[in-house]
């Protein structure tokens, strides 16, 4: 049974996501933002709930200090939390609108990695989930035979290419961690008015599976349900 914390899992992947660690055994934080919506979140799937926004840094400590005291550990982070900001056209987009995407999907990431490392640390097998995109691959946005390439765009894209190197390098720097970013895949949620072709239980399958990772599973790697990604 590892204790697992989720960010942004009051819906979407990240709710479907706690649903399928809780149904492992495993112990879930269910992070949310909000505490209405998180607090429903949990009690619907019996997680513990614990507000945090990922791009405040009192709410980060305050849930780091939350499961410190509670469970004095954390075996597993899934770093869930993301959007997709505004649809703008690339020559109109502008720094603030790029800013606004990096303040959760990039520095928060950040912001929690730093919270939570020592929580993580103090686990025999600390396991790191941070849910990229195919978005943010290079290869896959340049593929004409892939459905990413016909989206274009700067400030998400650009985000979790930033995520997937910052996967990279957290993974040299823990080498006691398996760190890895993981595509759940074009998935109908909130994030997309629902347009995905994938339903949630089939988007969960990459990130539960990089949650499950014991101490001889890959580290600094890119994942989707069918194996690597290339960058
Ligand atoms: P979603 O249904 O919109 O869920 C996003 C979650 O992130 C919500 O719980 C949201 O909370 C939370 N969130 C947003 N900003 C936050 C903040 N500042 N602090 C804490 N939580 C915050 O979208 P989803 O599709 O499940 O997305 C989950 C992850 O998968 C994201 O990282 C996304 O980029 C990635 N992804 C999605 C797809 C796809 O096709 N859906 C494909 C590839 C990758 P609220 O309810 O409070 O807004």
């Amino acid at each position: 049974m590892s204790t697992i914390l989720i960010t942004g899992a009051n819906k979407g992947l990240g709710l479907e996501t706690a649903r399928r660690l809780l149904a492992d055994g495993h112990a879930v934080w269910v992070g949310a933002r909000d505490g209405v919506r998180g607090e429903q979140a949990a009690a619907e799937l019996g997680g513990r709930f614990v507000q945090l926004d990922v791009t405040d840094q009192a709410s980060v400590q305050a849930a780091a200090a939350k499961v410190e005291a509670e469970d004095g550990s954390l075996d597993v982070l899934i770093n869930n939390a993301g959007i997709a900001g505004e649809r703008v056209a690339v020559p109109d987009t502008t720094v603030e609108q790029l800013r606004h995407v990096y303040e959760t999907n990039v520095f928060g990431l950040v912001r929690v990695m730093q919270a939570f490392a020592p929580l993580l640390l103090r686990s025999p097998s600390p396991v790191v989930v941070n849910v990229s995109s195919g978005m943010g691959s290079l290869t896959v946005t340049t593929d004409p035979e892939r459905l990413e390439s016909s989206i274009v765009g700067l400030a998400y894209p650009s985000s979790k290419t930033a995520v997937n190197m910052l996967t990279s390098q957290y993974a040299k720097a823990y080498p006691q961690m398996r760190i890895n970013a993981v595509d759940p895949g074009y998935t109908a949620t909130d994030l997309n008015q629902h347009r995905g072709i994938k339903t949630v239980e089939e988007g969960a399958q990459a990130i539960v599976w990089a949650a499950r990772l014991g101490p001889d599973g890959p580290s600094g790697g890119f994942f989707d349900a069918d194996g690597a990604v290339p960058w």
